[in-house]
């Protein structure tokens, strides 16, 4: 089966990202959102990093015309039954990424290829809720999107062989690297990531050390690009927290709870870089430490 089209669900920092790394790569793309704003955002953003990406001479101007000209947008959810593979990227709660899949289901054809780019939940959960749990995987894209090598995949209990191969066939299109992990919360990266932002956290909330230390500490003492707490407001803490508790709720121990002050935030509104404030302030331009 070849790949031609792609339909892409949530056209939040990941999704714009998505559809950016395909309409590159020569797919056809649609973009779907509930939220208007979050589509028109979208495309305005893909155009600068695309615009970036002319100017740095990574791509032609061509290239950027041609990508662009390749992504369309749909508040309809049921547009995308015609595509060939379908990569949901909703926010991270089961129960919005089930509807979706729910909701999507009578629009499909046969072949349609299933995916979430879920940083934790279940695949072969998710994949129970459709009609096509053998052509249903994880497909895990890592921020930002256009910058970053790898992607990775997981088979849920029932995905058949051919589905992981169109989507290792997908990967290497995009020019990126696939890793395999099996289907268990969090899979390889933010099973290992997560535990050491939520620590950094603790950390914080100790008073071991304030924002600005801890992320010195890690940057400086671990050769870090990223301090653990500035990277935290880069995915989003709600992302984070979510992350958390499907680890703690999955596995079952105690080592996964969530920091108390990773919730504070998350409660107060403060989810990072998107909200414009969390474990730094970025309102004034220039990232200021909150604690
Ligand atoms: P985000 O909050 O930036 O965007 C989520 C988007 O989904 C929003 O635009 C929202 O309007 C839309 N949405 C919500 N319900 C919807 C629905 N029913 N139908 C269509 N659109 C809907 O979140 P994000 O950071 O882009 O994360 C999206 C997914 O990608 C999550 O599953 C997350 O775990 C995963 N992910 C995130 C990161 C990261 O660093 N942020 C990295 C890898 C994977």
């Amino acid at each position: 089966m070849e790949v031609k089209s792609v339909g892409i669900v949530g056209a939040g920092q990941m999704g714009n990202g998505i559809a950016h790394v395909f309409a590159l790569a020569g797919y056809d793309v649609l973009l779907n959102d509930i939220s208007q704003e979050s589509l028109t955002a979208a495309l305005e953003l893909i155009e600068k990093n695309l615009d970036r990406q002319v100017q740095r001479e990574k791509i032609s101007a061509k290239d950027r015309d041609q990508a662009l000209a390749r992504i369309s947008t749909t508040m309809k959810l049921s547009d995308l039954g015609q595509t060939d593979l379908v990569i949901e990227a909703a926010t991270e709660r089961e129960t919005v990424k089930a509807a979706i899949f729910e909701d999507l289901v009578p629009h499909l054809k046969p072949n349609t290829i299933l995916t979430s780019n879920t940083s934790s939940i279940s695949i072969t959960r998710l994949a129970s809720r459709t009609d096509r749990p053998e052509k249903f995987m994880g497909f895990h894209f890592m921020n930002p999107v256009p910058i970053m090598q790898l992607v990775e995949l997981i088979r849920g209990i029932a995905t058949d062989e051919e589905t992981y191969k169109v989507c290792l066939g997908v990967v290497e299109r995009l020019g990126k690297t696939a890793a395999s992990a099996e289907d268990f919360p969090a899979f390889i990266v933010n099973r290992i990531l997560m535990p050491m932002i939520n620590e950094a956290v603790y950390t914080l909330y100790e008073g071991v050390g304030n924002v600005s230390s801890i992320d010195s500490a890690m940057k400086l003492g671990t050769n870090h690009p990223m301090g653990p707490l500035e990277l935290a407001d880069f995915i989003g803490l709600d992302t984070c927290l979510a992350i958390m508790n499907v680890l703690h709720d999955g596995l079952a121990d105690t080592k996964y709870r969530p920091c108390p002050l990773l919730t504070k935030y998350v409660e107060a509104g403060w989810l990072g870089r998107k909200s414009e404030r969390g474990f730094y302030d970025y309102r004034s331009g220039v990232p200021v430490p909150t604690r």
